[in-house]
């Protein structure tokens, strides 16, 4: 079969004909209909040294997590997953008997493994996986609009973290595609204000094409001005970090009010220098984390609203391209305005 693989450390991926694999147990094949392309993907291509050295990558490795497809085959001892259903696969791939998974937290699996990471990945026309990582999606809903129920999933995990949403003022940093889902996530739960700092164009357009007041980057000032005067206490209810970048964390701490949450969302990869007294105890600030998706939750709540016609993932699909032409295009797609579907 066709597979966009990660042969060896230089930069880049490349196509390549591999064996097709088969189910094990537990195990299902599924034929890949819809891939998606993320940051992470990007970033094992193009920096591998960094990203393999969190993962431990091995090589060659098939890129790509995200994806739906249908089950073609299934191994010994499946259940609850059959032949020709439609899934998307919880790309935290968790074992299900760890401290994490009986303590309701799967997502942060100790014996984690991540498709496209740490085993091979989707950018294939098949792909296996254990059958409890799929999410398996009813009748209604296209491969190319489920395959985003992952990262929208991250958007929505993010709120679950924040918690009641209904009537807040939102500061928000970086409107890349998780950024976006979560504006509209955001929105769709009742959020009086959500502001957001941008500094690309097309996604600050975006941005405000979802409802959202939108700011550049010169316009800090502005941002700050507008979260004190809509949030309940001197700025911002809620704020969250989807940029990653560190600069985001000044502005965010300005333009929160007392009593408020911060979720980081954005992986930032190096240290951040926080005035503990200043940015987080006189005004009581709760900071939380995020990663992945709540299993099962956060799949559910993006089954709902996209049921429901209150998240449109469609419009979030920039440009669909062919398995073959995603080499080239890797990097490129890697600033636009939405997500990019890939077809095998
Ligand atoms: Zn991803
Ligand atoms: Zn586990």
């Amino acid at each position: 079969m066709k597979a966009v693989i990660k042969a060896d450390p230089s930069p880049g991926a490349v196509l390549a004909e591999v064996d097709k694999p088969s189910p094990g147990l537990g195990e299902v094949l599924i034929k890949v209909a819809a891939a998606s392309v993320c940051g992470t993907d990007l970033d094992l291509a193009y920096n591998w040294e960094t990203a393999s050295s969190t993962w431990g990558s091995p090589l060659p490795l098939i890129l790509g997590h995200e994806c739906s497809g249908y089950v073609a085959e299934t191994g010994s001892e499946v259940s609850g997953v059959n032949v020709g259903d439609l899934v998307v696969v919880e790309t935290h791939i968790f074992c299900g008997d760890c401290a994490a998974c009986l303590a309701d937290a799967k997502h942060n699996c100790l014996n984690m493994a991540i498709p496209g990471v740490s085993r091979d990945g989707v950018f294939a026309e098949f792909v296996v996986v254990p059958a409890r990582a799929c999410y398996v999606v009813k009748e209604g809903v296209e491969p190319e609009v489920a395959v985003l129920y992952e990262a929208a999933g991250v958007a929505v995990h993010a709120t679950q973290r924040a918690g009641d949403i209904a009537g807040k003022t939102v500061a928000l940093t970086g409107a890349g595609p998780v950024g976006l889902f979560l504006i509209a996530t955001l929105r769709a739960l009742g959020a009086e204000h959500v502001v957001v700092m941008e500094p690309n164009d097309a996604r600050r357009e975006r941005a405000s094409e979802l409802g959202a007041a939108t700011f550049r980057a010169e316009e800090a000032d502005e941002f700050v001005t507008y979260c004190q005067k809509y949030g309940k206490i001197d700025g911002a209810d809620v704020a969250f970090d989807v940029s990653g970048a560190i600069p985001a964390y000044d502005l965010l701490f300005r333009a929160l009010g007392k009593e408020s949450t911060l979720v980081s969302v954005g992986h930032t990869t190096k240290p951040l220098s926080v005035n503990i007294s200043r940015d987080l105890n006189v005004r009581v600030i709760t900071w939380k984390g995020t990663f992945g998706r709540h299993i099962w939750s956060s799949w559910d709540i993006v089954d709902g609203l996209v049921r429901s016609g209150q998240l449109n993932l469609n419009d979030f699909i920039v440009e669909e391209i062919q398995l073959d032409d995603l080499p080239t295009r890797l990097t490129d797609v890697a600033s636009l305005p939405g997500k990019v579907i890939v077809r095998p």
